[in-house]
């Protein structure tokens, strides 16, 4: 077998990034017109849908081929590493240990270069992190694979429960019902939406 083809079977036993990313800023929008925010100033805002998108694709940190590794340089070596020291793919990472281990994470991590931006509004893009962070876990949940949400208890968990019925995931379905459908989705909300986010827009972005 030749990388080329290691790489592929790889690639497709997860979602893919972007179907992932797609679904954070889904679960972003949601969230964020569904919720009255005081006062975001557009740093936080665009700040925050980084946040988001990276909080999307972050669980997959702990599986080596995953776009997250591939877009950094030393990324391959850095990422079987870290896989390994993860329990490998699909494992803390996917569980809620894992969801309060990178909730703790990134506050540190926000705590530490605040002082450098304070006019960053760091609840805000901790959250918008982390509503991308679970939006992948529900996402796989829909997959083959399942998520071992309990962990230490390992058992995968998967809706529908019998496997057969959830997604292969990076084929067919993914690439052509879910990603478009959700991109569908975005138009159809914020297309209804459109007077909530002009008001959003005129009054909150200071
Ligand atoms: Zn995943």
């Amino acid at each position: 077998m030749s990388l080329h083809h290691l790489s592929l079977i790889l690639y497709t036993v997860s979602m893919t990034g972007r179907t992932h990313d797609l679904a954070a800023f889904t679960a972003l929008g949601l969230s964020a017109l569904s919720t009255p925010i005081d006062k975001i100033t557009l740093s936080t805002a665009l700040v925050a849908v980084v946040a988001n998108m990276i909080g999307g694709i972050a669980p997959d940190i702990d599986q080596p081929t995953a776009p997250f590794w591939r877009n950094l340089p030393i990324g391959g070596v850095v990422g079987r590493t870290i896989a390994k020291l993860l329990g490998g793919h699909r494992f803390l990472s996917h569980s809620l240990i894992g969801v309060v281990a990178f909730a703790y994470g990134f506050r540190y991590l926000l705590n530490v270069i605040h002082p450098s931006f304070l006019q960053l509004d760091i609840g805000i893009i901790w959250w918008a992190f982390m509503i991308g962070f679970v939006s992948h876990l529900v996402m796989d949940t829909f997959t083959r694979e399942g998520v071992p949400w309990l962990l230490p208890i390992p058992i995968k968990f998967g809706i529908p429960p019998f496997k057969l019925l959830r997604l292969p995931t990076g084929g067919f379905i993914e690439r052509f019902i879910i990603f478009p459908g959700l991109l569908l989705f975005n138009g159809y909300f914020y297309y209804s939406n459109y007077s909530k986010l002009l008001d959003l827009l005129k009054h909150h972005l200071k």
